[in-house]
């Protein structure tokens, strides 16, 4: 018997493990729920709770297979390779198959568990799935990791060039086994209950995945170049979700631009390329977190960005957090992140740099927080964007690259269409006041319950550039 151990690749179609599995001999699944782990790595309860809703999906279409879902709770991922052995040694599994995930604590757990089966003669193996390209397989001619995106995009495209990847499809249906699935938990522990704004914001399913995949693809991709900044419209994808769960693959998402583009790869399509572009920055930063390990443990990529005099300025992170900074498309996208679990790439890198430069506040805060709150959270991904949005990061542009709130959100909100669906307070204002109310002529002082803004923007970026050239004193 074989066992495929499920984590984020909560799918049945194109599962690279599962196929290998079930090809080799009647299979049956397992996923671990480990709560302490997970608050430990501040995943976010709108998170763990979509896992939990895709593994009900998961289970009724692993039935119609005859496979098994097997559900195991421990506190920590130190607790799995015992646990392991014993569900290997109940069920006479000679082989485990999982695909392969890529941040230290990940890879320590998965070297502990085949490390442990090896021992009892259990076959170990983890696949390459939730990635294009193997990490250390895509490098610079000296043989080590890009550190900067530019050139990691061409040798891609280069790889996709020479060969593209191919979509499995899910396993036949097996003789049924003696085994029952175990249910799945209506709650996670030490997680509070999800608004069901965000569960209707995210239905759980690889229907519903495809569902967005196909819409996307139909309707937005072709403008995505020239739409996707704009926070109001639909330009982008929201897949994020469902390619951090792995209830879509990243195959099916290349595959799905392809058919668009009539099968060239990076052919006349401006919209095609940038987004097939933007899964290859997903690509990256995953790269980065294993050619680059200290980024998984809180460390910046830059080195001597570590001795960054950071502000400590709790009120003004409370501030941030609640979206109460006075600056509208600030304070908009920080509503937008509470309330659906989601924000727009766009205002996560004006927040990000405002949090990391105008407050000079440590962007391990604001990565936190983010984790904390963001159905789509991935380490890499999260690491990698407030990295280079703090300039500790692989951004090749220089720290003094300073988002200004104000003219950003003049650029991609211009008649302030996102600011008033998050801001009511503000709904009634023009289309130039909306931006920036205190500064406008025709608001009355005091009029408004809204905040003034809470920093200078011009001082505070000063302030930013000289705690960065002090770096070099
Ligand atoms: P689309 O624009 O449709 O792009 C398609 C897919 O490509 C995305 O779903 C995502 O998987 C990938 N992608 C797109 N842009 C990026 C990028 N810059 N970096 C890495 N992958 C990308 N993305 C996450 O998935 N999880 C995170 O925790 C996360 N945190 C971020 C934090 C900061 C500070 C920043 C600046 C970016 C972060 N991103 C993160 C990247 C990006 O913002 C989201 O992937 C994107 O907003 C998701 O929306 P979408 O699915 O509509 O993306």
């Amino acid at each position: 018997m074989h066992l495929h151990w499920f984590r984020s690749d909560l799918r049945i179609h194109d599962n690279t493990a599962l196929d290998a599995a079930a090809s080799q001999g009647p299979v049956v699944a397992l996923y671990f729920i480990t709560p302490a782990q997970w608050q430990q790595h501040d995943d976010a309860a709108c998170k763990l709770d979509l896992w939990r809703r895709q593994l009900i999906e998961l289970s009724a279409e692993l039935a119609l297979l005859n496979i098994p879902l097997l559900i195991r709770h421990c506190d920590w991922w130190q607790d799995i390779p015992v646990l392991m052995l014993d569900i290997c040694q109940q069920y006479q599994i000679e082989h485990v198959h999982c695909n392969a995930e890529y941040a230290v604590n990940e890879r320590l757990r998965d070297t502990a568990v085949q490390q442990c089966l090896q021992q009892q003669q259990i076959g170990f193996s983890s696949y390459l799935d939730q990635l294009l390209f193997e990490p250390g397989s895509i490098t610079t001619k000296t043989n080590s990791y890009f550190k900067v995106f530019g050139p990691f995009k061409r040798a891609c495209q280069q790889r996709l060039y020479d060969q593209l990847p191919v979509l499995l499809p899910a396993p036949k249906p097996q003789a049924a086994l003696a085994i029952c699935s175990d249910p799945v938990p209506e709650h996670i522990d030490g997680f509070q209950p999800v608004d069901p704004h965000i569960v209707q914001c995210w239905p759980a399913g690889e229907t519903q995945g495809w569902q967005r995949l196909d819409a996307f693809v139909e309707d937005a991709i072709t403008d995505y170049a020239t739409q996707r900044d704009f926070p109001a419209l639909s330009g982008s994808s929201q897949l994020s979700p469902y390619l951090t769960a792995g209830i879509i693959s990243i195959r099916q998402c290349l595959h799905a631009a392809l058919k668009a583009a009539n099968g060239e790869l990076f052919g006349p399509s401006d919209g095609i390329n940038t987004w097939i572009t933007q899964l290859l920055w997903r690509e990256f930063y995953q790269h980065i977190v294993v050619g680059f390990p200290q980024v998984s443990r809180h460390q910046p990529f830059k080195p001597e960005t570590r001795k960054l005099a950071w502000r400590q300025v709790s009120d003004d992170l409370q501030r941030w957090q609640q979206g109460q900074t006075g600056f509208p498309i600030i304070d908009a996208a920080m509503r937008q992140l509470q309330q659906t679990g989601w924000m727009h790439n766009r205002l996560r890198m004006i927040v990000a740099m405002f949090l990391s430069k105008n407050l000079l506040i440590d962007w391990r805060l604001g990565e936190q927080w983010f984790m904390q709150h963001l159905i789509d959270g991935d380490l890499a991904a999260n690491n990698g964007g407030w990295q280079w949005s703090a300039s500790t990061g692989t951004d090749s542009v220089p720290y003094f690259r300073i988002f200004n709130p104000v003219t950003q959100s003049q650029k991609i909100d211009p008649d302030g269409q996102f600011i008033r669906q998050w801001l009511p307070e503000l709904a009634h204002l023009d289309n130039k006041s909306i931006h920036a109310p205190h500064l406008s002529r025709t608001v009355q002082a005091g009029t408004l319950d809204y905040p003034p803004p809470m920093v200078d923007l011009a001082t505070s970026r000063e302030r930013a550039i000289a705690a960065f050239a002090a770096l070099k004193a």
